[in-house]
């Protein structure tokens, strides 16, 4: 008697609290945003947002300290096609947007060390391409030691404000950036068009032939980013979004001989039907949503991701800190 009451209370604690237990699970999944890994001499360095980047010694520190946590890397289609009892407690993936060349350069070697596989989204429109954002080509225009306004710029200016000064200062040039972007992608790029400088930029993206050798030998997993990193809100037309989220897929599994399973939404934007596309074609998307995902919250075509830069990860235990978002036990 004392027996069964016993049993029946084991019971019901593993089919109530045990249970809850393992629906919030421990089968954590942190997925790492980086957009651009450079050397702090870099000049690349020195003219990105401060945001957007990691140094290089930030970066292998990073791996350092995952190797060191003992947590097992892979990427998310790896842990997508794992079964939940497969999951470690806690898994670590890392991704890089946009497809910068200096992810080649700088990231991918220490990632080989450390033995770490990772994934690229590319842009496909982008591949080999100068930085084709109009932040990094006003950056450009702003920082460079050498220059000077001319003529070209009139257009420019309207939107900037006359009384700029370059060469300036990096944070001077951000808050130009910020006012820029009260303006349509469009009229920004309509006023670089006439600067040589702004259009004659050198490569810093990704290139094919460098993209196929990360995926050769860097355990580099191609990942989709659009085609021309439209952001995937309302105002695009059917046509458009289907070039973005499907022709991007096709064009890239062609380009690379491999089936291109996940996606990236541009600035973490997604409309419902942008969403519906992405999941028809892909197996899992990642947004710029912040968090962690858990057995609980877990949906594969809006995963959450951890963006890292330098100013907020530079120490091992700042590293943590972003790691664990304050709410990881
Ligand atoms: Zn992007």
């Amino acid at each position: 008697m004392v027996k069964q009451f016993i049993k029946n209370i084991v019971s019901a604690t593993a089919g109530t609290l045990g249970w809850s237990l393992v629906k919030r699970g421990d089968k954590k999944l942190i997925v790492l945003m980086y957009h651009r890994v450079l050397p702090v001499t870099d000049a690349r360095y020195q003219r990105e947002e401060p945001g957007m980047v990691v140094s290089e010694a930030t970066f292998a520190m990073h791996m350092q300290t995952l190797k060191d946590e003992r947590l097992p890397v892979m990427t998310v289609s790896q842990w997508m096609t794992q079964t939940t009892e497969e999951r470690a407690p806690l898994t670590v993936a890392i991704t890089f947007d946009d497809g910068w060349l200096d992810n080649y350069e700088y990231a991918f070697p220490v990632l080989k060390q450390f033995g770490y596989p990772s994934t690229l989204y590319v842009v496909t429109d982008f591949l080999g391409q100068p930085a084709p954002f109009w932040p990094n080509k006003v950056l450009t225009l702003l920082l460079s030691p050498e220059a000077a306004i001319t003529d070209e710029w009139q257009a420019l200016l309207k939107l900037t404000g006359e009384d700029i000064k370059v060469p300036m200062s990096r944070d001077n040039a951000a808050q130009v950036i910020d006012k820029l972007k009260q303006y349509s992608d469009h009229d920004i790029y309509q006023a670089l068009k006439p600067i040589p400088a702004a259009t004659h930029a050198p490569v810093e993206m990704i290139s094919l032939e460098q993209l196929l050798d990360a995926k050769n030998t860097m355990h580099v997993e191609v990942g989709c980013h659009t085609r021309r990193h439209y952001r995937l809100k309302e105002n695009l037309s059917a046509e458009q979004l289907f070039e973005e989220v499907v022709e991007a897929k096709s064009i890239l599994e062609q380009k690379t001989g491999v089936a291109v399973s996940t996606f990236c939404f541009p600035n973490g934007d997604f409309s419902e039907e942008a969403h519906n596309l992405v999941c028809q074609h892909y197996d899992a998307a990642v947004t710029t949503m912040r968090g962690i995902n858990t057995a609980d919250n877990l949906s594969p075509h809006s995963l959450l991701r951890i963006g890292v830069h330098n100013d907020i990860s530079d120490t091992p235990l700042k590293f943590k800190a972003k790691l664990s978002n304050f709410g990881l036990r």
